[in-house]
């Protein structure tokens, strides 16, 4: 795997550190939720997938893939959430060998939930949150060029985007031009450029 080069750059290591604290919150949000639900953070993560998804084929090489996990990981995980009735399998429409998860009512009622991060960011100024975005956008583009990120379907990687990455954004695809909201990081129609 290729890595980026190291930097000790003291601003990058506050950066690094700080990502690293919001990561350690979502995780913890995850932890609490998955206590009172007896589902594992795992399984959580599964079932958001599945719900974020809807409509396209997701089974377990898909998952694997998609949360960075083993497939006997996620095999066992999802033979847990479809024998507690939270996750069904129905036959694959695009190939009739394979099976493809859907969330039932009950499996919904367990979603985990984006609140808390919503409200914090909520108390940012929109300017913020746009130079935010689009931070993060291309932290994530850096990280899969560097290969520890595997799977990403964002406009910039992608061969229907036009735009210059700051305040110009358009979808040849969609035919429009694209708010700095709806730029996609987790796109259907996403074709590597
Ligand atoms: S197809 Fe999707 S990922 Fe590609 S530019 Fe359009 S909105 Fe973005």
């Amino acid at each position: 795997m290729a890595r980026m080069p190291h930097s000790d750059d003291p601003l990058n290591a506050h950066l690094a550190r700080l990502l690293e604290r919001i990561g350690e919150v979502s995780r913890a949000m995850r932890w609490e939720e998955a206590t009172g639900s007896g589902l594992s953070p795992l399984q959580l993560r599964i079932l958001g997938f599945v719900a974020d998804h809807a409509g396209q084929s997701v089974g377990v090489a898909r998952l694997a893939e998609e949360l960075q996990v083993t497939k006997p990981t996620v095999s066992d995980s999802v033979k847990l959430l479809v024998d507690r009735g939270l996750l069904a399998r129905e036959p694959d429409l695009h190939d009739g060998r394979s099976h493809t998860l859907h969330l039932t009512a009950a499996g919904r009622r367990h979603l985990p939930a984006a609140e808390p991060f919503a409200a914090a960011l909520a108390t940012l100024p929109v300017r913020e949150r746009e130079t935010m975005l689009l931070a993060l956008m291309r932290l994530l583009e850096a990280l899969l060029s560097s290969g520890d990120v595997q799977v990403q379907r964002m406009c910039w990687s992608c061969a229907h985007y036009r735009g210059d990455r700051q305040g110009k954004h358009h979808c040849m695809l969609l035919r429009k031009d694209l708010a700095l909201a709806e730029l996609r990081t987790d796109c259907p129609e996403h074709e590597l450029a």
